[in-house]
């Protein structure tokens, strides 16, 4: 990102989220070009970072949606996104959830349990339609990801084991009110290894001609998001290594290929910027303390993720001072807990107040898991295209995180 921090965090504060969308731009074509000569449709996980300038971006280059609440379908629709471009996941779903996707007419309710598909089809039977459904299935491989992002295996909650899947299309293919269209997997997040995904993609595609010697066809075949991304130093896997392992598991069917990317398209065009405090040290520990806290990026202290942390200096300073040497530091917020920090034993130089550092890679799962704890209010998000900015949420202020309380009546309270 070729931009001006000095000027943007005077002109919006601190802490502050910057998103690139030329990066955007280049990481949806780079996958989509991918999937070239084959029937596809690259639908972003919404919860990845939900802005709606965010999927409003993709969507106008075609992407549709992978949703995990009525919510996030709603965000979907309101940023534009073709509504058969938009899937509804997650283990679990109100009745309300699953009756305003019906009405919304969207391209297919995803299904994770036996219990939810007898839900969806009652629903269904209220409301006088057919609900097109997919099923994700549970493969039992291991992603070889981090424990909190593993997906695919029996021992997570999510998605159901072969037979258990098999038994729910035959059910739903006779159902007045199911249409069972789509088959799904998602095995993890952050994965940088193709063995797994070619292992998953093989047993499912095995299903899918099992379903189609017994008459039920499926049109969408959903390899679900979770391509890694370069944080540190980690080796990626390459959009066409990926497609390649897909299109050599679905030879021979005709289906239309989806995935659902999120980090994928997001972590890396995003940034959050933070303003340096103050420096302090503890019994010869160095630490930096920053505006930005654990309520704003979450990653380090729920995942032990990494971030790379860079320094930009604001003021004036005496050059080529011997002192001006990197020295581990770790980089903490405000929060009272001891799980606030971005970096432990981060390499930086001598840093003073209003300083900046820019924490990387911050695009996906950063915002949208930002919390008011310790009544923090959200940073303003803004985004970055070819070279001007334009803000994209505004600042959260105190009066807009108690206004829900002061809407209630509290006459009760009062003598
Ligand atoms: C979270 C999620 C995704 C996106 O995962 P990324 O790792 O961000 O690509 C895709 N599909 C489903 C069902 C998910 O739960």
């Amino acid at each position: 990102m070729k931009i001006d921090l000095k000027s943007l965090t005077q002109k919006y504060d601190t802490p502050l989220y910057l998103y690139d969308f030329d990066e955007m731009t280049t990481r949806y074509e780079e996958l989509k070009e991918a999937f070239e000569g084959h029937k596809s449709l690259i639908s972003y996980a919404v919860k990845a970072n939900s802005n709606l300038a965010v999927i409003r971006h993709l969507a106008q280059m075609g992407a549709g949606a992978d949703c995990v609440s009525i919510g996030e379908v709603k965000r979907a629709l309101t940023a534009g996104v073709e509504r058969y471009k938009i899937i509804f996941s997650g283990v679990g779903k109100r009745d309300e959830e699953i009756e305003e996707a019906l009405k919304r007419d969207i391209l297919m309710l995803n299904l994770e349990s036996e219990a939810e598909m007898k839900r969806v089809e009652l629903v269904a039977k209220e409301l006088g339609k057919e609900a097109r459904i997919s099923i994700r299935v549970n493969p039992n491989i291991d992603p070889k990801t981090h424990p909190y992002i593993s997906t695919g295996l029996h021992e997570n909650k999510f998605g159901v084991e072969i037979d258990m899947a098999k038994r729910m299309y035959i059910y739903a293919k006779k159902s007045a009110h199911l249409n069972p269209v789509g088959i799904h997997f998602h095995i993890g997040s952050q994965l940088t290894e193709l063995d797994p995904i070619r292992e998953a993609s093989m047993i499912v595609a095995d299903l899918v001609r099992n379903l189609r010697a017994i008459d039920i066809d499926i049109k969408f075949f959903d390899v679900g998001g979770g391509l890694g991304v370069v944080y540190k130093d980690e080796t990626t896997i390459c959009p066409r290594d990926y497609t390649e392992v897909i299109f050599e598991a679905t030879r021979g069917l005709d289906v239309t290929l989806l995935c659902e990317p999120g980090r994928y398209l997001m972590a890396n065009a995003g940034e959050l910027v933070t303003r340096v405090l103050y420096e302090k040290e503890n019994a010869g520990k160095r630490f930096v303390v920053v505006d930005a806290a654990m309520n704003d990026l979450i990653r380090p202290s729920l995942y032990d993720a990494y971030h790379n942390i860079e320094a930009v200096r604001m003021g004036k300073r005496d050059a080529g001072k011997a002192s001006e040497k990197n020295v581990p530091a770790d980089v903490v917020g405000p929060i009272c807990e001891s799980g606030d920090f971005f970096g432990k034993n981060v390499n930086l130089p001598p840093l003073e107040h209003d300083d900046l550092l820019v924490i990387h890679s911050a695009g996906a799962y950063g915002f949208t898991m930002a919390s008011n704890y310790n009544t923090r209010s959200r940073a303003a998000e803004v985004a970055i295209v070819g070279g001007a900015d334009h803000c994209i949420r505004k600042r959260e202020s105190f009066e807009d995180q108690v206004a829900l309380e002061l809407a209630c009546d509290n006459s009760w309270q009062k003598k």
